[in-house]
């Protein structure tokens, strides 16, 4: 009894506030019966509830693997696995991103409202009812940072000031398309073929500039080139990643958003972890495109897209929708075409730095 006292005042220090009554959450998939999720947290200003609680709620099962450190759930797509304080949740070859990381907090595993409502609504068949019933109660808890060191991929968003990049010898960049093949064509005739060019010029003129190493461009006007000439801007030694630029279009102006592709020739990303290149790569620049606050939806195998043969650490970026009005209003202007080229930058350096680290762990 003295224990439970103790533990209890030890709690209240260091809870800001006690409510633990009152702060509910309704979970449910939409047309089923909501269950009440009682124990709600926030952590840093986001709600955070236990991974046992939601995954009921929404008729799905998953158990934490010990060995792996990692947990898994199995979904009607198949089984996805995510690791706490990682930024990606795995499933199958794809990898889906998490906005704030999953992480232990007073004993258990507790996923984050967003985690809920974006990542795993993309498992599930049919969406997602959340409601959050009283907000202003949900119990804040001191910062707990024990276990970010088992993220996935933390190595990729690790900061190493001191150390600057070397690694990179020259990048080749490959704007699609030019000449009579404009690709995609979307709101107000914006074309592919003009965006993805403005944006490997800015991005080869940073390159430039900062790194001061040889870029070699597929095209550097408005031409058209066959898929071989697409691919001979990499076939220099001294290359050392492949950027191939692409814009897309929809039915819906709905859709948006930043896709990833990495070669698929080889099979599936599964079991070629995290030291295959061209996915530390991708995942490389789809961190500094989401830090640049860019909507990435996915790191995919390219099925569509022809990334050429061979182990050049190579990504395709789906830049946007040409066809949405804020991914055009981004790709159509000078200013959204810097950004896009200034996140890509980012990810090529800290491409550089993880490939370092993972070249002297190996
Ligand atoms: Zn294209």
């Amino acid at each position: 009894m003295k224990k439970i006292v103790i533990s209890l005042s030890l709690l209240l220090a260091l809870l800001c506030c006690v409510g633990v009554a009152g702060a509910n959450v309704e979970l449910a998939l939409k047309g089923k019966k909501a269950q009440l999720i009682s124990e709600v947290y926030q952590y840093d200003g986001v709600v955070y509830l236990a991974i046992d609680d939601v995954l009921p709620a929404l008729g799905l099962r998953g158990y934490w693997d010990s060995v792996a450190h990692c947990y898994k759930i199995r979904t009607p797509m198949g089984r996805a696995t995510f690791f706490p304080g990682g930024r990606y949740l795995r499933i199958g070859d794809r990898f889906l991103p998490i906005r704030h990381p999953c992480r232990f907090i007073d004993g258990k595993l507790r996923v984050s409202q967003d985690f809920v409502e974006e990542t795993l609504s993309r498992l599930v068949v049919g969406s997602i009812y959340f409601r959050n019933l009283d907000p202003a109660r949900a119990i804040a808890v001191a910062n707990d940072n024990s276990d970010d060191i088992y993220g996935a991929y933390s190595f990729l968003v690790r900061s190493d000031r001191e150390r600057r990049s070397t690694r990179l010898r020259a990048v080749a960049i490959d704007p699609a398309h030019g000449g009579d093949d404009s690709g995609t064509v979307g709101i107000d005739n914006l074309k592919e073929k003009t965006v993805v060019l403005a944006v490997a010029r800015k991005l080869e003129k940073r390159l430039k500039m900062r790194l001061g190493i040889p870029v070699y461009l597929s095209r550097n006007d408005d031409y058209s080139l066959d898929l071989r000439q697409h691919l001979a801007c990499a076939d220099h030694d001294d290359v050392d990643a492949l950027v191939q630029l692409h814009a897309q279009a929809s039915l819906s102006g709905d859709v948006h958003g930043v896709h990833l592709y990495v070669r698929s020739s080889s099979g599936t990303l599964s079991g070629r972890g995290r030291t295959d290149p061209s996915l530390i790569l991708a995942l490389s620049v789809s961190e500094a495109l989401r830090d640049a606050g860019f909507d990435v939806v996915e790191v995919a195998p390219a099925h569509l897209v022809t990334t050429g043969k061979g182990n050049l650490p190579t990504v395709v970026i789906e830049m946007g929708y040409l066809t949405n009005s804020d991914d055009a209003a981004v790709l159509g202007s000078d200013n959204g075409q810097q950004r896009m080229a200034n996140a890509i930058f980012s990810g090529l350096e800290a491409f550089a730095k993880a490939s370092r680290k993972t070249g002297e762990t190996n």
